[in-house]
């Protein structure tokens, strides 16, 4: 199956408790699109709007309608990326007075009206709990919302389906990100959903995969620096051999989160070059 498949269903029912309509913005960065969740029994909860494409509030409605929902009690957000709020607009348009919820941290140009959800706020939906989770890393806002009705955990972007998780230079901190991974891991999970691609059955599992991938690339990127390739762009070439070049720009992102921590666990040190990128060297 590949990362964005044409043929990934655009709603499903995983659970009793959950309905999911597909954001139709499918992608290199989105997979398939990113998935919203109903949640809850007659009066549920929407977890992320999509990327605002037009085409979804006319699926979003068919899908209501077809279960007998009149409207989604509220939204709640994973965190402020495009493709997870642009369909705030469009939806609080169809459903006027809605409340729409997420962690508000560093935000500007948030589109008006959306309220702050702390960690641990509780919001008490019909038949199912959502506890929102601060799980830094990939944004600084992002919240995963865990669901102890199924102990299932809406994953937003901290854990995919398929791919891995970017860690943008600009927001986002692979030190959070990791240690985030380690706290939902202690939750005792075990199904995912996540906001890319189909339902992960093996949260433990896949939490495992994703910690070991990482440690698996620091490992090579400290090898690399011991075999004294000591750029970036040579890091990508020696360990990226396998990746698409399409793809090197991401990967050039990934490799600096992991200098990034390993600096700031004094393991590693750089120095800036005029007109070539920064040497980095071994503590
Ligand atoms: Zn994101």
């Amino acid at each position: 199956m590949s990362w964005i498949d044409p043929n990934f269903p655009r709603t499903a029912e995983p659970s009793d408790l959950v309905g999911r309509v597909l954001g139709l913005n499918p992608g290199m960065m989105t997979g398939p699109g990113t998935n919203t969740y109903l949640v809850g029994r007659e009066h549920p909860i929407l977890i992320d709007t999509g990327a605002g494409v037009p085409e979804y509030a006319p699926l979003f409605d068919a899908y209501l309608k077809r279960r007998g929902w009149p409207r989604p009690e509220q939204i709640v957000l994973t965190h402020r990326h495009r493709d997870h709020l642009g369909g705030v607009s469009a939806l609080s348009q169809m459903f006027p007075g809605i409340s729409v919820f997420k962690r508000i941290w560093r935000d500007d140009g948030l589109p008006e009206g959306i309220r702050d959800l702390r960690d641990g706020e509780t919001v008490a939906g019909d038949g199912a709990t959502l506890i929102p989770i601060h799980t830094p890393g990939h944004a600084s806002d992002h919240l995963c919302y865990w669901m102890p009705e199924e102990q299932a955990l809406f994953s937003g972007d901290l854990i995919l389906n398929g791919s891995t998780t970017v860690i943008p230079d600009e927001d986002g901190d692979l030190g959070q990100y990791l240690d985030s991974l380690r706290r939902v891991q202690r939750l005792g999970v075990r199904r995912i959903y996540p906001a890319h691609g189909p339902v992960i059955e093996d949260g433990p599992g896949k939490i495992q995969e994703y910690l070991d991938h990482r440690m698996l690339r620091e490992r090579q990127i400290l090898d690399a620096l011991g075999a004294g390739t000591d750029t970036i762009p040579e890091i990508v070439k020696a360990i990226y051999a396998d990746v698409p070049v399409a793809l090197h720009g991401h990967a050039a992102m990934s490799v600096h989160s992991h200098l990034k921590k390993l600096r700031q666990e004094r393991r590693v040190a750089d120095q800036t070059q005029a007109d070539a990128p920064s040497r980095w060297t071994l503590l």
